[in-house]
């Protein structure tokens, strides 16, 4: 498409890397951001292989690769010790080196903002959308900075801004509600004592299905490169946030039962000194009958949200920048774009939704018998070399269909 004026919504994993691929087909791109600057908020998060072939694209790999940590696998335990998730992308039988990143979400942000630094755009930011309208030819972005209100045009508008959108389309959301189960988690530095956790793993421990920890070591933060860390996720419903959040939390018996159940964990388990130390995460379950009408496409979180089980957050926003760009370098005007882009992505959107639906109640629920089927069925699925590599695929991100 000839140059056009598009403004992007959030300066999250999604409205960086796509910002960075328009801005290099000579578009003239703005990002608008809520947050004054990208601070170090969120999680560690695991970047899957796809993903890591986007940043490839993008040619932040490298860079990328030195605040993230390898990863190569992903296992759980029972309390007993036995395996139950067992996932190694060496199922994939690939001669390539293929592999995973797991990074805290200020880093991977960061990067990605220093390679879009290189390329020319405007940013605004300190700048909350309230709300966009469209007419044939253009959209309009209103939006506040501090108190004073401003209305620009531009030829399109995307909307990035993660899984709470308010500004995506209400006409094309065919389902959106938060999941019943969230997680605590908080971030420490993977310290000499935490040895078996230092390693190319992506490692959880469970009892049934409404008790699991989890634990990810993330490399080291834009404010702090030599020291690397480790990502530790409690999982919980949301309807227990509150009550770990008020005066009176049991911090010791919580303490007492992680390291019961997981005792390598003891040193970071042990240093926490209040229940504020963890922070809470809450997931939404978002479904869009299309990403993108008139003027207005809607990518990564916005577009469709899903749990975390399967790690795909992160990932499938950027495999979206890859593909809205090639929908707008393939295309003369806006609506075949968003036809390019819905053919390119919903497949294995539509897979990761419907898995991540299946997965979460096996990991994050009270139904009686959902840990002790997990527990049964996945080690003989491990056994099958099929499955394994099915298994693979699809937490490597790859998968577009069912077979
Ligand atoms: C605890 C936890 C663990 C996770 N683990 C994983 C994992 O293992 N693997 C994985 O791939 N993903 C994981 N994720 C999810 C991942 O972080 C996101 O899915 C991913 O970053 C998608 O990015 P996004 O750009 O779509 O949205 P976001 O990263 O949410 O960015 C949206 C941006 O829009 C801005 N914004 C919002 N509203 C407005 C507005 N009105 N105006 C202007 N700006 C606005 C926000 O400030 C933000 O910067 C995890 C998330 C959490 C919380």
């Amino acid at each position: 498409m000839k140059n056009q004026r598009i403004a992007i919504i959030g300066a999250g994993t999604a409205g960086l890397a796509t910002a960075t691929l328009l801005g290099r087909q000579g578009h003239d791109i703005t990002v608008i951001e809520r947050a004054k600057s990208l601070t170090a908020v969120g999680a560690g998060i695991l970047l899957q292989p796809s993903g890591v072939g986007v940043l490839s694209e993008i040619g932040c790999l490298e860079q990328m690769q030195q605040f993230g940590h390898r990863i190569d696998a992903l296992y759980g335990w029972t309390r007993s010790g036995r395996v139950i998730m067992q996932v190694e992308y060496a199922h994939l039988n690939e001669s390539r080196d293929v592999f995973g990143l797991g990074i805290h979400r200020a880093s991977l942000c960061h990067v990605l903002d220093h390679v879009l630094a290189a390329v020319s755009h405007q940013r605004w930011f300190g700048c909350e959308v309230d709300s966009i309208q469209q007419s044939a030819k253009e959209a309009v972005v209103s939006f506040r900075r501090e108190t004073e209100v401003h209305q620009e045009v531009f030829d399109a508008v995307l909307i990035a801004n993660g899984s709470a959108s308010q500004l995506r389309p209400q006409s094309l959301v065919r389902y959106d509600r938060q999941y019943p189960w969230g997680a605590m988690w908080l971030i420490r530095p993977l310290t000499d004592n935490l040895s078996s956790l230092n390693k190319p793993h992506l490692q959880q421990r469970y009892d049934g299905s409404s008790i699991m920890v989890g634990a990810l070591p993330t490399g080291c933060t834009p404010g702090d490169t030599a020291t690397p860390m480790l990502s530790l996720f409690w999982s919980l419903p949301i309807a227990a946030i509150p009550q770990w959040q008020a005066e009176g939390f049991d911090l010791a018996g919580w303490k007492s039962d992680v390291v019961n159940l997981w005792p390598e964990l003891h040193p970071v388990i042990n240093a926490i000194q209040s229940p504020s130390e963890l922070l809470p995460a809450t997931y939404r379950d978002v479904i869009m009958s299309r990403w993108g009408e008139g003027r207005m496409g809607i990518i990564g979180d916005a577009a469709h949200a899903m749990s975390p089980q399967l790690g795909q957050g992160a990932n499938m926003a950027l495999l979206d920048a890859s593909a809205i760009a090639r929908a707008v370098e393939e295309s003369n005007d806006w609506e075949s774009v968003w036809q390019k882009y819905y053919a390119a992505r919903s497949g294995s959107i539509r897979f990761y939704q419907k898995m991540s639906r299946f997965l979460t109640p096996l990991f994050q629920s009270k139904i009686v018998g959902a840990g002790l089927v997990r527990d049964m069925a996945l080690p003989v699925s491990h056994k099958l070399p099929w499955v394994r590599r099915q298994m693979a695929e699809t937490v490597a991100g790859r998968k577009q269909k069912w077979i």
